[in-house]
């Protein structure tokens, strides 16, 4: 009898483990497990990145999806992971490509995002986003019941966010990248989800209200946090490196900005002959003119 009690608690747990390797392999290409209960959702490398935290008391979705398509296929990922609803929804940002799926999860989800979110939100939103017939049909699809929804819980520097056995502690990252920008600190776990201030191997849109020294304060503080692992906005997850080679580039940018302007160049010749060889890897060179703006303010 107690053999085979034995064999039929092996043959238990030889089930529960397959069980759960079906169950990892179901959540398909596009998720990385970070750690125990922690997700990211990513379709490709320059998309955006949505963070998927379960919790006993339910899910913590961190930006909604690069697409409404992601947005759905989110949804669908909780759904495998837990029967437990998704609580609350942290933007990073007010882009779309981390805000559009808000309505997928929201209600019954609150959304959270820094003050100033909403503002930004409801001026840029584009209510025929959708009503173009050159859409795809999946997205046509996914996009059913769209409609903006913007952060109903607005804080202000920080806040701290307890739920389940877990505590994210919401940081605003000050004109850094957009009109609000949070990133997300799991301290237990040493996890930080960094929003779009640092995109690996990547030139950043650097817009007309960020500046360099804004950005700088900004990684400083998600270093000074020790964090083990770094989501970054868009972009494989790391370490703290991803803020390092950020700092050098600025610090470059700033330096060979600087001594041209100090040489009498005026703005459009710098934005000609400025040459950053180092970063010819990087995407999005044509961001390129942005970011000398940015450097220009900086030394002047
Ligand atoms: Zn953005």
């Amino acid at each position: 009898m107690k053999r085979r009690r034995s064999l039929i608690s092996a043959a238990v747990a030889c089930l529960a483990v397959l069980a759960s390797s079906a169950w990892a392999q179901d959540l398909g290409p596009n998720v990385r497990k970070i750690k125990d209960g922690i997700y990211v959702q990513s379709a490709r490398e320059v998309n955006s990145n949505s963070g998927i935290i379960l919790t006993r008391e339910g899910v913590v979705v961190i930006d909604t999806g690069q697409t409404v398509t992601d947005s759905r296929e989110v949804a669908e990922v909780v759904k495998k992971l837990t029967p437990l609803p998704v609580r609350f929804v942290i933007n990073t940002e007010v882009h779309p490509d981390h805000t559009t799926g808000n309505f997928v999860f929201s209600p019954p989800a609150v959304v959270i995002n820094h003050a100033g979110a909403s503002d930004a939100m409801q001026k840029a939103d584009n209510p025929n986003r959708f009503n173009n017939p050159t859409l795809a049909p999946e997205m046509r699809a996914a996009a059913q019941g769209y409609r903006l929804v913007t952060p109903q819980i607005e804080y202000y520097e920080q806040t701290t966010l307890r739920l389940g056995e877990r505590t994210f502690e919401l940081l605003r990252l000050k004109n850094a990248h957009s009109e609000a920008d949070t990133a997300v600190w799991l301290p237990n776990e040493r996890v930080l989800f960094a929003a779009s201030v640092a995109i690996p191997n990547s030139i950043n849109n650097v817009r007309a209200f960020v500046t360099i020294p804004d950005i700088l304060a900004a990684t400083k503080m998600m270093k000074s946090l020790n964090p083990e692992v770094v989501i970054p906005g868009h972009g494989s997850f790391g370490t703290t490196k991803i803020f390092d080679d950020s700092e050098r580039y600025y610090g470059l940018l700033v330096e060979r900005v600087g001594a041209m302007v100090r040489g009498g160049k005026s703005l459009d010749q710098i934005k000609q002959e400025l040459r950053m060889p180092e970063y010819a890897e990087w995407a999005y060179q044509e961001r390129m003119p942005s970011n000398i703006e940015a450097a220009d303010r900086a030394v002047k």
